[in-house]
């Protein structure tokens, strides 16, 4: 977009956009820190497809901070908005406190925080700390209740008629709810999340402040049942006496400028903030983006009525969630940050961010897929620390790992998570026997304490016990499967007899890797290293399928060096007729 962008390298989006970003704080502002800034609002759990409403600023405002430019990351919790809707899973009686400021409204039954705001903004803090995200929360409830915001309120009064204009530009045009290249949700589930995404920031679908008694863009909450659900009668622009009702039945009379219980509508206190804050860049989702949105009658607004500019706002792309199990949220189909945090590494859940550019969409998957994910990061940095990696998976890659402030937490013996999770699930979290067995997969280099896998086993335990559905769980047999062996052909026998003799000579994850391979080769009269043929991986897949059934009493499981040093080689040769 501008030619300072051809600096950086094309693979590297977050150092071109920092280039753009701190490029213009210049051209703004050059004496003062560059801004960047967010929003959240904590009208219920903030889903996880929320996050990128934080991720894209905090990677922008950390590569500048990398560069030594003083940045400052604000992230305006919305927490003066007013409910909406009490969720599902809370007290329906909750519904009275519709209509009043998120800080005004109680906690949900049994929480220990002051009230719903703050409760829902807890477990996302705690997530931003956790992913190493630096910014500055601005909580609106105290802004616009100390009265910060009075010289810009009464300026978007006295400019009533004016804001009504620039809207009444807008308002024939209908919203369009799809963003070019977003992924289309594939399920229900997915629609409820997009739908909760959209939601997540703003009031997207708020009324814009037009009255019978014609237009006021500042709502009050009311004096006497606290609800917004009041109107604007009569405003003096020389005294600021407003007027207003409350469909409760109270009246009052106040004079705005020491009145400071209300605030202004979305679609201008947005570009209010660009102004007052000086934000420079604030990407958004493409529900404020859309023709009419309040993305594109802000950008009107501030420089008609504020005299700022609109800060830089790429769109973001809709992330998705896949493949989560109904059991592990007790928020139903609403997954948070933190309950990504329970399964995955800090590290992990940013380099999902890094890798992409905001406007390509992505799922983040709860299921076995993310098992192939963290095969791929893996890789990614074995890649790194070769130096055969490129510039992409360079760039995202020390993203994820650290920020300007340092490096995220780290497992220091980085073992295959899905080695980790079966080895989880076939000890049913047995400590002495996930020791026992981790040790045996490398012999060379024994580990001695768990504390070397952790935290990445403790993210796979918590993936198994919340993810991993019954009936796929690993349950070795106690007793052997007499049916099964006394019905064995001579080759099946002759081939278990292959692996049970081979098993102390190969008893690592290495060496049982190449003995399973090597079976049905030796049994078909091949040498070891011979090319895989059709036939020859009918007859692997065969031999696997008679030892899973012999063991597991299914067709399939964990990877067979896993399984079979998990089980023991007393066990095995038990279950295997030796
Ligand atoms: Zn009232």
């Amino acid at each position: 977009m501008t030619d300072v962008a051809a600096q950086s390298t094309d693979a590297d989006w977050v150092a071109r956009m920092a280039d753009e970003v701190v490029a213009e704080s210049q051209r703004r502002a050059p004496d003062k820190p560059v801004v960047v800034a967010s929003g959240l609002s904590p009208s219920g759990p903030i889903h996880l497809g929320n996050l990128r409403e934080v991720m894209v600023p905090h990677l922008v405002a950390d590569e500048i901070r990398r560069r030594g430019i003083e940045v400052i990351h604000i992230l305006s919790w919305d927490d003066y908005d007013r409910l909406r809707r009490v969720p599902a899973d809370v007290d329906q009686s909750w519904n009275v406190h519709i209509g009043k400021p998120l800080t005004s409204v109680p906690a949900p039954p049994g929480s220990g925080y002051p009230n719903w705001a703050e409760h829902f903004k807890a477990p996302m803090a705690d997530a931003l700390a956790r992913l190493g995200v630096e910014y500055q929360g601005v909580g609106q409830t105290h802004m616009y209740t100390s009265g910060a915001y009075t010289e810009q309120i009464l300026l978007a009064m006295r400019e009533r008629e004016h804001i009504d204009a620039v809207l009444s530009r807008y308002r024939t045009k209908t919203a369009r709810f799809v963003a070019p290249g977003a992924a289309a949700p594939s399920d229900a589930d997915a629609q409820e999340a997009a739908r909760l995404a959209a939601e997540g920031s703003g009031a997207a679908g708020e009324d814009d402040g037009h009255t019978s008694a014609g237009y006021f863009p500042f709502r009050p909450y009311c004096t006497v049942c606290e609800r917004d659900t009041t109107t604007v009668t009569g405003y003096d622009d020389k005294t600021t006496r407003m007027t207003f009702t409350c469909e409760c039945g109270h009246a009052e009379t106040v004079l705005l400028r020491d009145f400071h219980q209300g605030k202004l509508v979305w679609k201008v206190d947005w570009p209010m903030r660009w102004s007052y804050e000086g934000v420079v860049f604030e990407p958004s989702g493409v529900d404020h983006q859309s023709p009419g949105s309040s993305f594109e009658v802000g950008g009107q607004l501030v420089r008609e009525i504020f005299g700022g500019e609109q800060p830089i706002g790429p769109m973001y792309a809709f992330v998705g969630i896949t493949g989560m199990a109904k059991m592990s949220s007790s928020r139903g189909a609403v997954p948070t940050p933190a309950d990504a945090l329970e399964i995955m590494e800090e590290f992990l859940l940013r380099w999902l961010y890094t890798r992409r550019r905001p406007n390509q969409a992505f799922s983040i998957a709860f299921d076995a897929e993310l098992h192939r994910l963290y095969d791929e990061w893996d890789a990614v940095e074995r890649r790194v620390a070769s130096g055969a990696a490129s510039d992409l998976d360079v760039s995202s890659y020390d993203r994820a790992v650290r920020t300007a402030a340092g490096e995220l937490p780290r497992t220091p013996r980085p073992l295959p998570y899905r080695m980790l999770a079966s080895v989880a699930d076939i000890t049913t979290g047995d400590r002495a026997q996930m020791l026992r067995i981790l040790s045996d997969t490398d012999p060379d280099h024994p580990i001695g304490s768990l504390d070397e896998v952790r935290p990445r086993l403790d993210r796979a335990q918590t993936w198994v016990a919340t993810q991993l559905p019954a009936d796929q769980r690993t349950r070795l047999r106690d007793e052997p499967d007499r049916a099964a062996l006394d019905a064995l052909t001579d080759a099946e026998r002759g081939a278990l007899k292959l692996l049970l003799d081979g098993l102390d000579s190969h008893w690592s994850i290495d060496g049982l890797s190449q003995l399973v391979y090597a079976v049905p080769k030796m049994q078909a009269g091949l040498p070891a290293d011979a090319k895989p043929t059709p036939e020859l991986k009918a007859a692997q897949r065969a031999f696997f399928a008679l030892v899973y059934r012999l063991m597991i009493g299914r067709e399939t499981g964990p990877r067979l060096p896993t399984l079979l040093l998990a089980a023991g080689q007393d066990r095995v040769r038990a279950l295997l007729g030796g």
